[in-house]
């Protein structure tokens, strides 16, 4: 926490919850408990067959129950049957914009979906009419984590199929002030870094976003200051994972030791970004999805290479690429010609 979230307007604190402002702002956030977030929703489709399948494709799951003529939904499709899709739903209630509207206003600009949990009361058969109703089930009381201090705020969905109960969806967001700085001090060498402003300059607003370090990845990011690029091995199974995962997929151990990359590797799959524009990057440029030699895949940028001669096969070499002072990526030099 630095001085100028500390000096920050209308629900500036130092994290802590316990301040007459922070619990005069949650009793104003506390007041949209309860409040609409979408009334009379319906499903854009009736549930049906191809969605059902293509999920099912996307998801790689082969279970019968959800093909053939006695066929259901895959439960986990609850919220699939209620989005909006790019047009969105016009009966969007507006107390959601309005909390929103009040948490932006007090500093808490950052937004980032937390956890959600659901409930399934009956299954969900193609033909079914989905109807929904959204309610803000809670705002939590300020709290500080490592991506910021804010407040969790907890939607909850009923969904109904032809009118009854079909199951519920919870979904938690945190709209919380970013903690920049942070992940500035935990960069190695900057501990004398100046605080920003709290006010974005245009050189902070094009800066290139921070990766989230947690407990899970640290030692990725370890590995990435030494120059060195890590992948995780299960130690029960021996198989390697990227990127970085508590557990392995294999065999389910929390066990694990890193192997170094090699470097080499092949352009496994790109796409060539040209919209939308993001003021930290330059469109369009190509995104790589990178099959190591040792074969685990990461997603990085390609070097060396016009983005238009980007292509699936291409050899390619690790290095790393000094993004800003705060920052530095591994990323792949492809060999031209
Ligand atoms: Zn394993």
């Amino acid at each position: 926490m630095t001085a100028d979230t500390a000096g920050a307007a209308a629900g500036g604190d130092r994290g802590a919850s316990g301040t007459e402002e922070a619990v005069r702002f949650h009793a104003l956030l506390k007041a949209f408990e309860g409040a609409p977030a979408a009334i009379g929703g319906r499903g854009k489709d009736l549930v049906n067959e191809p969605m059902i399948r293509h999920w099912c494709e996307a998801m790689g799951d082969n279970n019968p129950s959800y093909s053939g003529p006695a066929a259901i939904a895959p439960p986990t499709m609850l919220q699939a049957w209620t989005m909006g899709g790019l047009s969105g739903h016009t009966d969007r209630a507006s107390a959601h914009d309005d909390l929103f509207a009040l948490l932006d206003g007090a500093g808490f600009t950052a937004v980032v979906a937390t956890d959600s949990e659901q409930e399934y009361l009956r299954p969900l058969r193609p033909g079914d009419a989905v109807t929904f109703d959204a309610v803000i089930e809670s705002v939590s009381p300020r709290k500080t984590t490592k991506l910021g201090t804010g407040h969790f705020v907890t939607t909850r969905m009923d969904v109904r199929a032809d009118g009854a109960l079909a199951g519920t969806h919870r979904f938690r967001i945190l709209k919380y002030r970013p903690a920049a700085q942070q992940a500035q001090q935990a960069q190695p060498g900057s501990a004398a870094r100046p605080a920003q402003s709290a006010r974005p300059s245009a050189q902070a607003a094009a800066r290139r976003p921070r990766p989230v370090v947690n407990r899970d990845n640290q030692g990725f990011w370890d590995g990435v200051r030494d120059h060195k690029l890590l992948i995780q091995r299960c130690t029960a199974c021996r198989a390697l994972r990227f990127p970085w995962l508590p557990g392995c997929n294999t065999c389910a151990s929390p066990d694990w030791d890193t192997v170094e990359a090699s470097g080499t590797g092949t352009v496994f799959s790109y796409v060539v970004m040209h919209h939308p524009p993001f003021p930290a990057f330059d469109p369009p440029y190509a995104v790589a999805l990178v099959e190591l030699a040792e074969g685990v895949r990461m997603v990085s940028n390609i070097t060396g290479v016009p983005y238009d001669k980007v292509r699936i096969g291409l050899p390619v070499q690790l290095e790393f690429l000094r993004v800003d002072d705060g920052l530095e990526l591994p990323v792949f030099r492809g060999s031209a010609g």
